[in-house]
């Protein structure tokens, strides 16, 4: 038959008890990193499912060995039974390790029932009637596919964009390892009369359990590596006291804006906030007690602005915010709603009092993109100063600087 041929010839490749031992091999060595990721690298450690991976893999070396013991002349009963339980325990940690890794709900986890269930019916029956390696293949087999198809079909699930190319590979992989361990099974339901002198399975088991972790354990670095990387990139684009993006950021997005506004002749507007008396803030309450109130402003800003506009904190107690669309009365208004919205929320301070504050706010236009971006933020940095000067907790709106193409005007202005 050709499902058998293939087997037999795969077979032919390789020595079962080579495999056993290389599979033994990278099994611990990629445990060894994980668990040494785990132990050295402090950020890695708030990453769920790392350990769980060093132990995974950790279970595989040992199920793997036990395997390898009779080649040394180590025997003892129930041996394969106990290696395979191993290498099951290995399979159920992979699990946790890619179900904790993807922050995915518990209740995927049902899988376990059944695969427990067949665990014990494969413990009894070699208890009762000694191991029976067809029978142990067909129980352990099914138990391992289960494993092996939730896990795939967990990373499958991943819907974080720079991770998911590679779960998806890392997914792909385990289908092909479960179709293996199917036609394994499917093997030993042809042949009902092998004995495992005759077994070719084993080695064509082995060999794509080599290739498995081959691809998984470097895809599963390459996640955690994009994963850091994605979180560098959030550090460095956001304020780490408030969670709102940088001065860097509204910057970038600022020039591209002003750009698009030339290019498509449309209005932007920029608004320059800034917090009132927050130095008597710091005075009374203290460094923290100011950090508190940042933080409750920042929070009180972000949920008012508009979902187009961008919201960012660019130095102590100043915020800005980038209006890609919007004319005078429209920017006025944001303006209005933003500094209402300070003044109207109360922040609970920890001594249990509540503070108000207020906000002062420049805004400038761009009226149809003319004005140059920084020229924008300088002209609304001037309407705010004008803001305090007439009394605080109240919105400025500057004249629109001098169009770009205007040489003279530029060239008078402070950069
Ligand atoms: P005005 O109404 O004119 O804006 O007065 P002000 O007191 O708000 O302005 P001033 O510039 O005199 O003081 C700002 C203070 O903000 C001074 C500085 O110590 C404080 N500050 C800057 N960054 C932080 C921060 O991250 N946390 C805290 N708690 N305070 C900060
Ligand atoms: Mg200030
Ligand atoms: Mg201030």
């Amino acid at each position: 038959m050709q499902l058998g041929n293939t087997v037999e010839w795969i077979a032919r490749l390789a020595h079962a008890g080579t495999l056993l031992i290389v599979n033994a091999l990278l099994a611990g060595l990629s445990s060894a990193m994980f668990l040494a990721l785990y132990a050295t690298r402090r950020n890695l450690r708030r990453v769920r499912g790392v350990l769980a991976w060093g132990l995974s893999y950790a279970a595989f070396a040992v199920g793997f060995g036990i395997l390898v013991l009779p080649a040394f002349h180590i025997d003892f009963a129930f041996l394969a039974l106990l290696g395979n339980l191993v290498i099951d325990i290995g399979a159920v940690l992979g699990l946790l390790a890619v179900n904790a890794y993807l922050e995915l709900s518990r209740r995927r986890l049902w899988v376990l029932l059944p695969v427990a269930v067949l665990a014990f019916v494969e413990i009894g029956a070699v208890i009762a009637g000694g191991e029976n390696f067809r029978l142990m293949v067909v129980l352990g087999n099914s138990l391992t596919a289960l494993l092996v198809l939730a896990t795939g079909a967990a990373l499958w699930q991943c819907q974080d964009a720079p991770r998911r190319p590679v779960a998806r590979m890392a997914a792909a992989f385990h289908f092909l390892w479960a179709l293996m361990l199917l036609i394994r099974m499917a093997w030993w339901l042809v042949h009902p009369g092998a004995n495992v002198g005759q077994e070719s399975t084993s080695t064509f088991g082995l060999l794509s359990r080599l290739i498995l972790t081959w691809v998984i354990t470097p895809s599963f670095l390459w996640m955690l590596t994009r994963q850091l990387d994605a979180e560098l990139i959030r550090q460095a684009r956001h304020d780490p006291l408030t969670g709102v993006p940088n001065r860097r950021v509204i910057w970038e997005q600022g020039e591209r804006i002003a750009a698009e506004a030339d290019r498509r002749d449309t209005t932007m507007a920029v608004l320059m906030i800034d917090v009132d008396h927050f130095k008597a803030i710091n005075d009374r309450w203290g460094h923290d007690g100011g950090d508190q109130v940042l933080i409750a402003i920042a929070a009180t800003l972000d949920r008012h602005v508009r979902s187009d506009d961008l919201l960012a904190r660019v130095g102590g107690e100043e915020f800005m915010v980038l209006i890609p669309h919007g004319d005078g009365p429209a920017v006025r208004e944001i303006a209005e709603r933003l500094r209402v919205a300070v003044e109207s929320r109360p922040i609970a301070m920890p001594s249990g009092e509540r503070l108000t504050c207020t906000v002062s706010i420049g805004c400038c236009l761009s009226p149809r993109g003319q004005a140059r971006w920084r020229d924008v933020v300088i002209a609304a940095d001037q309407a705010l100063y004008a803001a305090k000067r007439h009394g605080r907790n109240r919105v400025e709106l500057a004249a629109p600087p001098a169009s770009d193409a205007d040489p003279s005007a530029s060239a008078a202005r402070p950069c």
